[in-house]
């Protein structure tokens, strides 16, 4: 759905660090595109596009979800609810616990802030594993909303996050794939 000069401009401003954080990971530095204000405007066009008029309520993952999901939930005029990780949040908010390559990590969402049957639109900058996108889903339907879809600026496709999206059967975006 992108367009080939969004793709390739995004491309050349995202950066590669080599064996960031830990030995092996190549880390998708997205703060360039802050740098440019067009070419983030363009990012939240392409992504509103996919969702207008397909959801009801953005749900941004901490923290880089929120740096684009916000901009995206104001140009689709519809609200914005945080996912936050544990510890953040004042009550009332329900939890959900999710395992990482070693351990397990928890993230949070006010428990008032969605509402039954609404059509949920999951954002993150970037999904890898997919633990912590399935983990938000989990919680989007605890509140008996419905996970419509999932949003990205990068998918890690190597790492097949997209599997554990599946049983939500909503629609997923990435605007690059590696
Ligand atoms: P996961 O739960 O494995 O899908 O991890 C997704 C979260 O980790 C996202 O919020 C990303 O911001 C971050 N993340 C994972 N891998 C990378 C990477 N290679 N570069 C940048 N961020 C990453």
């Amino acid at each position: 759905m992108a367009s080939e000069s969004l793709i390739q401009k995004l491309e050349a401003t995202i950066e590669n660090i080599p064996d960031f954080p830990k030995p092996r990971i190549q880390f998708k530095d997205i703060t360039p595109v802050f740098l440019n204000p067009k070419l983030y405007e363009e990012v939240i066009d392409d992504l509103a596009e996919f969702s207008r008029g397909k959801v009801d309520v953005v749900c941004g993952i901490e923290s880089r979800g929120f740096l684009f999901g916000i901009a995206l939930a104001v140009k689709l005029d519809i609200p914005f609810v945080l996912i936050r990780k544990k510890g953040k949040l004042p009550p009332p908010f329900i939890s959900q616990k999710y395992d990482l390559e070693y351990g397990s990590s928890e993230i949070e969402m006010k428990a008032d802030q969605l509402k039954t049957g609404q059509r949920v639109l999951i954002h993150d900058d970037l999904l890898a594993t997919g633990g912590t996108t399935e983990a938000a889903a989990r919680l989007v339907e605890k509140q008996g909303a419905i996970v419509s879809q999932f949003s990205f600026l990068i998918g890690l496709d190597f790492l097949n996050g997209e599997e554990k999206l599946r049983p939500f059967n909503a629609e997923v975006y990435k605007i690059l794939s590696y």
